[in-house]
């Protein structure tokens, strides 16, 4: 019943399983191999988001359902815009969505920059095996060279320069003597191939620039689509899942690997890459560069503002690991781009805290509400079930006093039809409390109700048997005026009102939603004065709640909503 649902990728995995592909292998000091190892790889250059949730459950989900191994590669062939902050937030983030790069084979944490010198003698294999040629025409050239969709490029004048000037030109490219953009190591495959990702495609590149990790070490660094099949083969990766604008990258990726084994660098069976499709979320946006505008112009307070879809913003709202795991299952693996609601998301948050998080009671916008024949000093003690499906978490404790908060919309003097709240004459039950009969309320100058008036009926107690002989239809929560816990609490909603917001080139922030944070003061029950950061609660009737783990602490209680009991948009 757990089963996770078949999708062709895990059908592909099945495949290969049964015929065996991958089986037998070693590594060169004779450990066997799993036959299923797959990687997630990002670029450290920014903070991941829920769709790198995605890859990663992905990923080192395959690998755990069939007992392989999941690499945790850092994919930092750039070496302008990486940085050790972002190396640690990704760290951080996986290990958080409940997955680990260590088993018992080792600890997979690797860096492409360590595989820079097998790079740089497999580079030098092509040129000497006549697969690349050193290319020394202008970026510009090249460009005009390189055609279109409807034209063939022109093959390059250096092209069938000899191997040995090319080997020479490579070594002193390495050595620093020339300038960026001087001369490009090209791939020699097809310059009129209908795949313009086959037209001779550049392979290591002149880059004068510090690495966050190797330093001043290399001027010259491999481009994206011939470092990535190597680092998925000294890996043995086995299944290289990437998403669809990868596609047509797939030919390259395989003709490196081929040339590559003929040269004896690597054993068949070689990794295989097949795309999917990346997740898109409505009322989201998951592309770097605007994630970092939303920072940098402050629309959001950070990176991990709980209103953005980065992991530390939704983990900050008060996501679970296990909620993210459930939406990416749910979510599934598509073929095709599409878009998954964000109802899908909230909706596994909900199915996830459910069960789990303990019931308590919050009172978010106050109103008071004075029981005038209630004894002056009492406080009757009141319980509540911590959870109502679970007895065994036991009972939380609290008193009921003559002045209680209720929620202003809890009472209307003149109801409207169907209103079976407080309104004169009406009698309602304080959950956990007492049955009471509304009698009046109090103005101020204008006209505006600032406390409600109220009779209770002392038999009426929850709990007792005196309890039956009250049918009331309206039910509402309250909190003790001097027993209760006042509180910042901070109401988020998604971030934009636009399904959308950056579809067709559409300008985002004209669909930012005002409303997506309120900050209030609330008075909570008592007994959360000792929630812990990132503790969730269900505040009955509202939502489920987060104590924020930034900000929340016993003398400063703050508490985010992390989405509401049920899904009000779109309705
Ligand atoms: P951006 O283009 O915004 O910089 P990226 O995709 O280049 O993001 P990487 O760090 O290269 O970011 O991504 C690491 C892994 O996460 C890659 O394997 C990539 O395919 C995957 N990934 C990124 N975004 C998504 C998404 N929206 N859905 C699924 N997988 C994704
Ligand atoms: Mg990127
Ligand atoms: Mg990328």
């Amino acid at each position: 019943d757990n089963a996770p649902a078949s999708n062709f990728l895990r059908g592909l995995i099945e495949s290969d399983i049964g015929s065996g592909k991958y089986a037998g292998r070693t590594d060169p000091n004779g450990n066997p191999l799993p036959s299923v190892i797959t990687r997630f790889p990002p670029e450290p250059n920014g903070y991941l988001h829920i769709g790198h949730a995605k890859s990663i459950c992905l990923n080192f989900g395959m690998a755990r359902d069939f007992g392989g191994r999941c690499t945790m590669r850092f994919d930092d062939t750039n070496p302008t815009k990486e940085e050790q902050e972002y190396v640690d937030s990704i760290l951080d983030a996986v290990k958080w969505l409940g997955f680990d790069w260590k088993d018992s084979g080792g600890d997979h944490l690797y860096f492409a920059s360590d595989y820079f010198d097998q790079m740089y003698m497999m580079a030098e294999y092509l040129l000497s095996a006549g697969h690349a040629y050193v290319d020394s025409q202008s970026a510009e050239e090249m460009a005009k060279n390189r055609g279109n969709f409807t034209e063939p490029g022109k093959n390059s004048p250096y092209r069938d320069r000899p191997v040995e000037e090319s080997l020479d030109l490579f070594r002193r490219m390495k050595l620093g003597e020339f300038k960026d953009g001087q001369h490009i190591v090209r791939a020699k495959i097809d310059m009129a191939s209908p795949n313009m990702n086959m037209r001779d495609p550049a392979i290591y590149r002149i880059r004068h620039a510090h690495h966050h990790r190797t330093g001043d070490k290399w001027c010259v660094y491999p481009m994206y689509d011939f470092a990535h099949p190597i680092e998925d083969a000294i890996e043995y990766i086995t299944h290289s899942f990437c998403t669809l604008e990868f596609q047509d990258h797939r030919p390259f990726y395989n003709w490196v690997l081929e040339r590559l084994a003929e040269g004896g660098f690597f054993k068949r069976p070689l990794p295989e890459q097949t795309e999917f499709a990346r997740l898109n979320l409505t009322y989201a946006i998951t592309s770097k560069r605007k994630l970092l505008q939303l920072v940098e112009e402050k629309i959001v307070d950070g990176w991990d503002d709980p209103r953005m879809p980065t992991i530390v913003g939704i983990r900050r709202r008060g996501y679970t690991p296990e909620a993210i795991q459930l939406f990416c299952e749910r979510a599934g693996v598509a073929k095709a781009d599409s878009w998954i609601d964000m109802s899908t998301l909230e909706g596994a948050l909900r199915d996830d805290l459910d069960p789990k998080a303990a019931r308590a009671i919050a009172v978010l916008k106050p109103l008071k509400l004075i029981i005038d024949n209630f004894p002056e000093n009492l406080a009757d003690e009141c319980s509540a079930p911590v959870h109502p499906h679970h007895p065994e978490r036991g009972q939380r404790k609290f008193p009921i006093t003559k002045e209680v908060w209720i929620e202003e919309e809890d009472f209307m003097e003149v109801p409207t039809k169907g209103y079976f709240r407080l309104f004169p004459g009406n009698k309602v039950r304080l959950k956990y409390g007492y049955v009471v009969e509304c009698t009046g309320c109090d103005k101020d100058e204008n006209g505006k109700v600032i406390a409600v008036h109220c009779n209770y009926f002392a038999d009426s107690k929850s709990g007792t048997e005196g309890a039956n002989n009250y049918k009331v239809k309206g039910t509402i929560h309250w909190v003790s005026v001097p027993h209760s816990l006042e509180a910042e609490v901070r109401l988020y909603d998604r971030l934009f009102t636009d399904p959308n917001p950056d579809a067709g080139g559409k300008d985002f922030k004209l669909a930012l939603n005002p409303n997506a944070k309120e900050v209030i003061t609330a008075y909570l029950e008592q007994g959360l004065r000792h929630a812990m950061p990132d503790e969730k609660f269900q505040f009955e009737r509202h939502g489920y709640f987060v104590a924020d783990r930034v900000d929340h602490s016993a003398t400063r209680p703050v508490f985010n909503r992390v989405v509401t009991l049920k899904d009000s948009w779109g309705k």
